[in-house]
């Protein structure tokens, strides 16, 4: 490694795991690209990209995710909660069902007796959210839902006219749509000038790491976790992601539900936006579309993370099942290799000055393993580059009560890296439950042993 050369950082774990999904999938060809929108059949098919955006801010790319394309149907969870912020939830579902339609995205279907259109995902439902959205004229209207997307995704967005020019003249259905809502009552803004926006906000250019870090923001309660900034309230995200899970990706959503576990959206450039509540955003970029009209490797990558990682919204062990342990037994035991206790206590007693010991508490899920990862790069960032002696970490689990499968592979992966560089990882769970932790398990003399090295290198042993 060159001195001009990146270090290599621990949570490039995390980058690995995508790139792991995004060469799986690379060669899966299957579904075609959306050519009703003329301008969109333009797309190369071959584009792939996979970003995932954690609580910290940090975004992990894999791909093509700095390329633009347009965010079409992704942008309607973000439009919905500018309605719900400035109607309210009860207005706004006056005039838009919550139920899911089983039916494909440009269905005319509309609830009898209110022609409510069914849900706030599919397009009809999206064309009255985007008409509850307050503004004294056509323009602030639309200029507040860009400014809602780009707080979203964090930097200043902007439409592509030429997509914009392609939506207005093969836009027949959806005008249909809407005038047919217009005689209903459900929609009573003008026709013409609210599809007007509504096309506009399906032309805005996104890239994968943008849809990523707008996900991320509702999954981490309308702070956006890269800017700080507050775009929505933590109600407001709970709302559209729990439409999102039951109504965002159509008449698959079932499905989907069943498969993957998170709130999603999929739109008809390639875009799919997925939230984990409590622990990241995905977005997801590929032009070739399943017959929802979802991007096939978008819902593959999204599912296979998701079943890999257990991130099912609705998996929730309150323990670990004993297949759980078993696995967690396996992987880690892979990773960290047995140390034996008088091992560990040599290399304790030999590393004094140059330990870093971690202590893990309560539930530890992605967003918890990613913090960690972080914050040992960090500690390795700052260890001077001339010392001979390996790196010495020390993972205290202790106090952890429950490991999520994503956690036990991170925690396993960060093992076999700093052993592959020569490092050594000591792991302790004196209270010997099956978490599968080699090294100082059971063994009473761990926090002693600590303090010892520590106090013999005349350093405080951190609590
Ligand atoms: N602009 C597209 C339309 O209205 C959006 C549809 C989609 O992405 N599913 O048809």
């Amino acid at each position: 490694m060159g001195p001009m050369a990146a270090r290599e950082k621990l949570s490039d774990i995390v980058t690995s795991f995508l790139d792991i999904v995004h060469d799986r999938l690379v060669s899966d060809r299957r579904g075609a690209v959306a050519d009703y929108i003329p301008q969109l059949a333009d797309a190369d098919p071959e584009l792939f990209g996979i970003a995932l955006c954690g609580l910290n801010g940090r975004v992990y790319e894999s791909g093509d995710t700095g390329v633009e394309f347009t965010i079409q149907s992704v942008s309607k969870p973000f439009v919905y909660s500018l309605a719900l912020d400035d109607q309210g939830l009860d207005a706004v579902h006056d005039r838009v069902g919550a139920e899911p339609s089983g039916e494909a995205f440009n269905s005319v279907k509309l609830e009898a007796g209110t022609g409510r259109p069914p849900n706030p995902m599919v397009n009809a439902g999206a064309i009255v959210t985007t008409s509850l959205v307050s503004g004294r004229s056509t323009e602030d209207r639309f200029a507040r839902i860009l400014a809602r997307l780009s707080a979203f995704a964090g930097r200043d967005l902007r439409v592509d006219d030429a997509v914009l020019a392609s939506e207005q003249t093969s836009g027949d259905r959806n005008r249909a749509l809407a005038y047919l809502m217009h005689g209903a009552g459900s929609l009573t803004t003008p026709v013409l000038d609210t599809l007007d926006t509504y096309f506009r906000q399906c032309s805005v250019l996104v890239t994968a790491r943008d849809i990523a870090v707008m996900g991320a923001t509702l999954a981490n309660g309308g702070v956006n976790p890269v800017t700080g900034r507050r775009v929505t309230s933590a109600e407001t995200c709970q709302h559209v992601m729990t439409i999102m899970a039951t109504c965002g990706m159509y008449d698959y959503a079932g499905e989907w539900l069943l498969r993957a576990g998170l709130p999603a959206k999929s739109g008809v450039a390639g875009g799919l936006v997925a939230s984990s509540p409590g622990e990241f955003g995905l977005g997801l970029f590929s032009p070739r579309l399943d017959s929802s009209g979802a991007s096939v490797r978008g819902v593959a990558a999204a599912q296979q993370l998701a079943t890999r990682f257990g991130l099912h919204v609705l998996h929730r062990p309150l323990t670990l099942s004993a297949s759980e342990v078993m696995a967690a037994n396996d992987e880690l035991a892979a990773g960290l290799g047995a140390e034996q206790d008088a091992v560990a206590a040599q290399l304790l007693q030999e590393n004094a000055d140059d330990l870093a010991v971690w202590r893990l508490r309560g539930y530890i899920d992605f967003d918890g393993a990613e913090r960690l990862l972080l914050d040992l790069d960090a500690w390795l960032d700052a260890r001077p580059a001339d010392r001979d002696s390996p790196a010495v970490i020390v993972l205290d689990l202790t106090e952890v009560t429950q490991l999520q499968s994503v956690a036990v592979w991170m925690l396993a992966a960060l093992a076999t890296w700093c052993r592959a560089r020569g490092m050594r990882v000591i792991a302790s769970d004196p209270q010997g439950r099956s978490l599968g932790v080699a090294g100082l398990s059971q063994s009473a003399g761990f926090d002693d042993a600590v303090r010892d090295a520590a106090a013999m290198a005349g350093a405080a042993a951190d609590g």
